[in-house]
């Protein structure tokens, strides 16, 4: 018998690789340089607070002063004072009672969800929940219930006929692919009446939405609701690295004790929270960044409509523009990319619907010539790949 050499063993990965690649559906990446003249409308820095030098400079300072990294997880070497401070100043930035730092957003849901529910408990979902809260009630081992987009009578519907179980109802404040906003007042109501908490996953809101960018929670007047958790990420308007965990500080204190995302994994680097903190800190002196991010989205979606495209109509700093196919999507995206204009790309399996889109960010750092090139260049390398619905 002749024994295995082993090459045979990841053939499967070649072919689903060709697969996807015959479909147009390979992803790539692309290492960004650290200086460019590219416009930049595909990175989730809304308030152009990643290259803020206050921002960078606290954080080189707190990686001096306490180390590259965090050295050890949250319960034992992991928190420093700065990670306490953030903390503290989430929590009373955003109207929550306490806040926890977790080292991403998307280990924020995992913890958050995991030990929240579990077997036995119901959770009813959005169909279009980020990939990160599909995944935490996945690992939770609850019932899970989908509902239909923003379909208030069916997440009642799924809580009244739960039965006995605790429940728990999911759903993002701000889509990430079209950018439209949850019915956050009407699910609240919903869940007090059958007794359930809410979860939200505000991370496209804090900073773009709510009275100086406290967040979409904040804004429909839930931040302190006793029965509502709320999770962010550090990484978009604040420019920096990291998640949290806002709500009552016995879910927080419950985290701590059972969240294995926050349990088992490095606590954040404390260039990050130091970043995090100064973020928020010039979030509060400049509260006019979140109006600007929004007033950039607007303007970028009405003209790419007024030219003929299926842009959306923007609730936060996101803005997507439908393109006929995953392939002429890719080639769209390439073609602002060649013209200097970089933008995002969502194809299926990305997008549940099946639409393929471009996926443009606005920034409160964008200038009013910067909007005229990108429309320029939109609407230009858009009529090639024949994303225009209507003729102009
Ligand atoms: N939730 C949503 C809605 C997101 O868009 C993202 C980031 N893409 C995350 C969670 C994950 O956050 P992080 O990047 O900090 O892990």
């Amino acid at each position: 018998m002749s024994v295995s050499t082993g090459d045979s063993v990841f053939d499967w990965i070649d072919t689903r690789a060709e697969a996807r690649a015959k479909a147009g559906l390979t992803r790539r990446l692309r290492p960004r340089p650290a200086t460019s003249t590219d416009l930049d409308l595909a990175s989730n820095d809304y308030l152009g607070l990643a290259r803020d030098k206050r921002v960078t400079g606290a954080a080189a300072a707190a990686a001096m002063r306490w180390g590259a990294g965090s050295t050890g997880s949250r319960l034992v070497t992991g928190s420093t004072e700065l990670h306490t401070e953030l903390e503290y100043e989430l929590a009373n930035f955003c109207g929550a009672q306490s806040a926890l730092v977790f080292s991403s957003g998307f280990a924020a849901n995992l913890g958050a969800l995991t030990a929240l529910s579990g077997p036995g408990t119901a959770i009813v979902a959005d169909q279009y929940i980020h990939a990160s809260l599909i995944d935490g009630c996945r690992l939770s081992k609850a019932d899970v219930v989908v509902a239909g987009h923003t379909d208030v009578p069916q997440v009642k519907n799924a809580l009244a006929t739960r039965g006995k179980r605790r429940a728990l109802v999911v759903t993002d404040s701000v889509f990430s692919v079209d950018g439209d906003l949850a019915p956050l007042t009407e699910l609240a109501a919903v869940c007090r009446e059958h007794d359930s908490a809410l979860v939200v996953d505000d991370a496209h809101g804090l900073g773009v939405l709510g009275d100086g960018g406290r967040g979409a929670v904040h804004a429909a007047g839930l931040a302190k609701s006793p029965d509502v958790v709320t999770t962010i990420t550090l990484s978009k308007s604040l420019g920096a690295q990291g998640g949290a965990v806002l709500g009552p500080s016995r879910v927080i204190r419950h985290l701590v004790e059972t969240a294995r995302s926050f349990i088992f994994d490095t606590g954040l680097a404390p260039g990050s929270v130091a970043a995090a903190l100064t973020a928020l800190k010039v979030l509060r002196e400049e509260p006019d960044r979140p109006g600007r991010a929004l007033a950039a989205a607007v303007e970028l979606s009405e003209r790419l409509r007024a030219a003929g495209f299926r842009a959306s109509t923007p609730t936060a700093a996101v803005v997507s523009v439908q393109a006929p196919s995953p392939e002429s999507a890719f080639a769209w995206a390439e073609a602002c990319r060649t013209s200097g204009v970089v933008v995002g790309c969502f194809r299926p399996p990305s997008v549940p619907d099946g639409i393929s889109r471009l996926r443009l960010t606005a920034r409160a750092d964008l200038s009013e010539a910067d909007i005229d090139r990108a429309v320029r260049v939109i609407t230009e390398t858009g009529a090639s790949a024949g994303a225009v619905s209507r003729p102009r």
